[in-house]
């Protein structure tokens, strides 16, 4: 913590000045060169930037890779089961909404064994940013095929290569019901990346964003052209939404797209002949599960006569 923001125990709470180490924990322990290392040096400038009181940030996860992500955040956070980190993030921001929630998953905790809770998340529309750390493959346990593995990729568990077209996760996501913030950004595009996080935060409702990931261990080959070559990239833009002009001396394919454009943003996401970076939608008039959802006004002494007695019940 820096040294204003240790004021805050003299009461000088105004004063309140955090720098990216507030926010790191441990050294991570991936890959050396794994595009972990980049979302989560992005995600701790991000907070500075924020200001964020490391006490009322947390970050929930589940099994994989990038789900290591709460050990090395000097927040709050949950290191939960697989597929289970959306259901988890929801009660933490249901019951404490003044709690910023940000949600880490990898391709096979998200759209795999996750994928039902996946999709309630995006429809729930609980105002949290939910990133997915798509490496194509599930690293943790040993190069298998996930859901996002392109046809035909060899793997531990399909040495022929695996046998189905992908799930596209900005596809399914921008085809659910009440999706109310998508983006698509790249680890190896720093600017890229903290300027859709940036956006991310700002949304005021579920803002979902698939990281594109490298995987130096297993997958060295997957990205390499969008890597190697700025013109295999795509990159969308538009006032309200990224410009980055700094960007497009390198990245020359710049598209103009309206974020609140849904019909534009399914048909951009569809085509997969370039790598797409850039927010495809964009909607803050959505309703949100926390604003919508009726609960009776109970007091606290209420609650504790309505689990007494439901306690009762079961009394012998
Ligand atoms: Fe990163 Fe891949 Fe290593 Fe996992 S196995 S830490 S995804 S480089």
């Amino acid at each position: 913590m820096s040294q204003s923001c240790s004021l805050l125990h003299l009461g000088q709470e105004d004063e309140l000045d955090y720098s990216m180490s507030d926010y790191e924990g441990p050294r991570a322990r991936w890959c050396p060169g794994c595009g972990d290392h980049s979302v989560l040096t992005a995600v701790q400038r991000l907070l500075a930037a924020k200001n964020l009181p490391p006490e009322d940030t947390v970050f929930v996860s589940g099994i994989g890779c990038s789900s290591r992500f709460p050990h090395y955040m000097k927040t709050y956070g949950f290191h939960g089961i697989h597929g289970r980190a959306l259901p988890l993030a929801t009660g933490v921001k249901l019951h404490r909404p003044d709690l910023d929630v940000f949600v880490v998953m990898g391709d096979g905790d998200c759209v795999s064994i996750g994928a039902g809770h996946w999709v309630h998340a995006i429809r729930y529309n609980v105002n949290m940013v939910a990133l997915l750390l798509d490496n194509h493959i599930y690293g943790m346990t040993k190069k298998q095929t996930s859901p996002t593995t392109p046809e035909g990729y060899t793997s531990n568990t399909q040495p022929y290569g695996s046998f189905l077209p992908p799930i596209n996760p900005v596809v399914a996501t921008l085809g659910i019901t009440n999706a109310s913030f998508v983006a698509q950004t790249a680890e190896w595009i720093p600017a890229h990346q903290y300027a859709t996080l940036q956006a991310a935060y700002k949304h005021d409702g579920f803002a979902f964003v698939r990281i594109l990931q490298r995987c130096p261990h297993f997958t060295d080959d997957m990205f390499t052209d969008a890597v190697q070559n700025p013109d295999a990239v795509q990159m969308l833009v538009h006032e309200d939404g990224l410009e980055l002009p700094e960007l497009a001396g390198r990245y020359k394919d710049r598209l103009q797209h309206d974020p609140s454009d849904l019909h534009a943003a399914r048909r951009l996401a569809q085509d997969e002949e370039r790598v797409r970076i850039g927010i495809f939608y964009r909607n803050e008039s959505l309703p949100r599960y926390e604003e919508t959802r009726h609960l009776p006004a109970h007091t606290a002494e209420d609650r504790v006569a309505i689990l007494n007695e439901e306690l009762d019940r079961y009394a012998i």
